[in-house]
């Protein structure tokens, strides 16, 4: 293992900052796969185009299925002690993978162990970190727990959208948050409840460089039906104004003075494409794959629209999709 202690130490979500011997990718591969139980996958080169909404992006050099927390936890502080990159992969749902792919360890926490959604009663629910977005508005429709409606169509799991403190329809994941608990760099596990916590417009930053395992969320009293009926109309609202095709949700943050698909709009933009890369005619804010594109078409479709942005109206666009990997 030698080739690896040349590796500086890369924060979750960021580029790493040292070129990266991935002739050790076997090693690293060999010796994640010897501190887990047979239950967890360990896997070499996964392209993660599959495995993003995008569908653009490299191969990550060691992908981790691990089948529980004290094997995450041991995959995570051995690659802190070794100085190895390692990130989250949630459903992919908000990311740009560049065409190089992730140096280092890629831990997807797919396991039905991290699926898990539990009634604790009082309209509480426990949800693994590997839930979908989708199981977890479900579950709260059929125990008759309101207000996680908006949680249906952001197609993300709960760790993801504890980073992004994702949100729709005027609900975000952080009103309905009680308590979560999450691994550090070390591997040690630490709960806390929302109030010790910052969080903001769509980002946690206290998860970067952690782990989300679980969440404790909280709706209020309602009946079934009518959850039923509020999915259906921001179901309904959700596909009326947003693309079908692949793509990563909301390239930009919105800016204060206007939202950015309405910025993206009055610029010329919609349909603006570059390679396999197009601004959707359907939301301005919403960049879609036509099936051809790499993540290079992406990026530049992206630096081609914040320049217009700052140059023509003087705003500066801050990219919501999180972009993470190497250049090739
Ligand atoms: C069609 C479409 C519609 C969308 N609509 C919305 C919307 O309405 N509102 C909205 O907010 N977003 C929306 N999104 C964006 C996206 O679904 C959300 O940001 C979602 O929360 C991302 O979850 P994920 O599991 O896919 O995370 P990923 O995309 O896999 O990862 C995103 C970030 O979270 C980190 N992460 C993932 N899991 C964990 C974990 N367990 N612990 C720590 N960090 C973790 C990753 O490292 C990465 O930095 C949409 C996306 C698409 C494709």
């Amino acid at each position: 293992m030698n080739a690896m202690t040349r590796i500086e130490m890369t924060p979750v979500g960021t580029q790493p900052v040292q070129s990266y011997t991935r002739e050790a990718r076997s090693d690293l591969v060999r010796a994640i796969a010897g501190l887990v139980g047979a239950g967890s996958r360990v896997e070499a080169d996964v392209p993660l185009s599959s495995r993003t909404t995008l569908r653009v992006g490299g191969p990550a050099d060691c992908f981790l299925t691990p089948e529980s927390e004290e094997d995450l936890s041991r995959a995570v502080a051995w690659c802190d002690h070794h100085r190895i990159p390692w990130m989250v992969l949630g459903r992919g749902s908000n990311l740009l993978v560049r065409d190089g792919g992730i140096e280092g360890l890629v831990i997807h926490l797919n396991h039905p162990f991290f699926h898990r959604i539990e009634n604790l009663g009082d309209n509480r629910l426990l949800c693994g970190a590997g839930s979908r977005l989708r199981q977890v508005a479900n579950a709260a429709r059929d125990h008759s727990i309101g207000g996680l409606e908006f949680l249906e169509g952001i197609p993300g799991s709960v760790g993801g959208a504890l980073r992004m403190n994702a949100g729709a329809m005027g609900g975000e994941i952080f009103d309905f948050l009680n308590s979560f608990r999450f691994l550090d760099s070390d591997g040690t596990i630490h709960e806390l409840d929302r109030d010790q916590v910052d969080y903001h417009y769509r980002s946690c930053p206290m998860l970067v460089g952690h782990v989300a395992l679980s969440a404790v969320l909280t709706g209020t009293p309602s009946d079934s039906d009518s959850i039923r009926r509020r999915m259906k109309q921001s179901n309904e609202k959700r596909w009326s104004s947003q693309p079908a095709a692949p793509s990563a949700g909301c390239t930009f943050k919105n800016p204060a003075r206007i939202p950015a698909g309405k910025l993206i709009e009055e610029l010329g933009l919609k349909g603006a494409s570059i390679g396999g890369a197009r601004v959707s005619e359907v939301h301005g804010n919403f960049m879609v794959n036509d099936g051809t594109a790499r993540a290079a078409d992406f990026l530049q479709l992206i630096h081609l629209i914040q320049e217009s942005a700052r140059t023509r109206a003087g705003i500066e666009l801050h990219t919501e999709v999180q972009i993470v990997g190497v250049e090739p």
